[in-house]
């Protein structure tokens, strides 16, 4: 087991990134952040704290990893479990409450308490309504498209929502629950006064922050950064993120709350002031850009979301489907728009080969809508195929950000007709983080 503090250590140094060890990647494990309070490094992080009632869990685990995380809090603390905090409805931080009811009625203690904010339950609801198309998205963003499609409904609703901010005191701890759109619209985040210990959830996860994610429902930049900025003014001296890596230090952290709200400002704002101008969506993704400084920051690497979908996420707040191009408006089907094109250019076959040498050439943009247009318009000519699912492979590779990557090896995989159980046992981010580590080897 890798040590996850001086890991974390190393990563805000700079000897090591989060392209090698991305932030829902691995090493897994328990670490102690102060006394009596740990945090558990997974796909999305845990964070427990030791009160005189009982523990204080907040996001217990996800379902596949209920059971390593609930053995590891017990190599740490025998104490029952009071009091559960989700940070917000996302199925890798809701699960796992279970176990520690089974354990209460078990030992006759008493059970366990959700708390999460009142606009959680509808989104438990959505997911059920839904359920289906969350497991095909997600085996797009996490499995490029290998594997089989499958999303957990078997929710714990929360005993106690709140609205804008709730303090709960366990013995002579107080966490001050306060409510906050950002990634999600049933945010909370978590501050202890009495340590400093803050709780973002998802609202920082050491990388440029989840407010884009091309295939899931709206983000907030902007109450997202003003949240951000109230947490930093309560000085906190300990960060335990929803994924990534702890950071230590009333500086550091300070530094990596204002940092993140001034990306998602900056976006915000120029994306809000060419809307205001009457500017295309197109000109708008291909105008605004994150200021490079602040892509430095070893927490604000594009590793799983990006600048460009966080402008095209806010440009949905403001706007509305309409994106300014006209032949958008009430399109042809993209497969008679593939097949006049491919007519033009003297067939799919010549499409596939210009795209190929497009792709040469380095402008990986252009050549996926050459392949995307060659693949429609003969979907069943082999060579088509296969020079198709070869550019958007070249574009997985190429791609920075989970997101991308992942929908890319989607597209590769599905025009190159690959089915089946290949690279299922790999996620997208081990995909990045080899590649990444091949990078910094070579
Ligand atoms: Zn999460």
């Amino acid at each position: 087991m890798e040590d996850i503090l001086a890991l974390a250590e190393a990563i805000w140094k700079g000897e090591t990134d989060t392209f090698q060890y991305h932030p829902l990647g691995r090493p897994r494990g328990m670490v102690r952040l102060a006394e009596g309070t740990w945090f558990y490094r997974g796909f999305a992080n845990t964070i427990i704290r030791e009160t005189g009632e009982g523990l204080f869990i907040i996001d217990p685990s996800a379902g596949w990893d209920a059971g390593k995380k609930y053995e590891a809090v017990r190599t740490v603390t025998a104490k029952a479990l009071h009091t559960a905090v989700f940070t917000h409805g996302h199925v890798d931080h809701v699960f796992g409450v279970s176990r520690y009811r089974e354990e209460a009625k078990a030992r006759g203690w008493a059970l366990p308490r959700i708390i999460a904010h009142e606009a959680l339950p509808e989104r438990f609801k959505r997911y059920k309504a839904t359920e289906a198309w969350n497991g095909h998205i997600n085996l797009r963003q996490f499995r490029g498209g290998a594997g089989e499609p499958m999303f957990p409904v078997n929710f714990d609703f929360p005993d106690i929502t709140y609205r804008d901010q709730l303090d709960v005191r366990l013995g002579d701890i107080c966490a001050q629950l306060r409510h906050a759109r950002g990634e999600t619209d049933d945010h909370t985040w978590v501050f202890f006064p009495d340590n400093g210990l803050l709780c973002t959830g998802d609202l920082f996860i050491y990388g440029v922050p989840n407010a884009g994610n091309p295939q899931k429902v709206q983000r907030y930049a902007g109450d997202w950064a003003a949240a951000l900025r109230r947490m930093a003014a309560l000085e906190p001296r300990i960060l335990a993120p929803g994924h990534g890596f702890p950071i230590l230090g009333t500086e550091r952290v300070v530094q990596a709350l204002m940092d993140t709200a001034d990306l998602l400002e900056h976006l915000h704002d120029q994306t809000l002031e060419l809307m205001n101008r009457g500017a295309s969506l197109d000109q708008v993704i291909h105008a605004v850009k994150a200021p490079d400084h602040l892509l430095r920051k070893p927490y604000l690497k594009p590793v799983y979301d990006e600048p460009e979908f966080i402008v095209r996420n806010i440009w949905r707040f403001y706007g509305g489907w309409y994106d300014g191009t006209p032949s958008h408006l009430k399109p042809a089907p993209e497969t008679a728009q593939a097949e006049e094109i491919a007519r033009l250019a003297g067939g799919a076959h010549r499409l596939a080969e210009r795209a190929m040498e497009v792709a040469e050439e380095g402008d990986l943009r252009l050549a996926c809508h050459l392949a995307e247009w060659a693949f429609l318009a003969a979907p069943h000519d082999p060579e088509t195929r296969k020079a198709a699912s070869e550019v958007f492979s070249r574009r997985a590779e190429a791609e920075p950000s989970t997101m991308a990557m992942g929908i890319y090896l989607s597209a590769a995989r599905h025009m190159g007709g690959v089915t089946g159980p290949e690279a299922r046992s790999r996620t997208v981010m081990d995909a990045q983080q080899e590649r990444g580590r091949h990078a910094e080897g070579s």
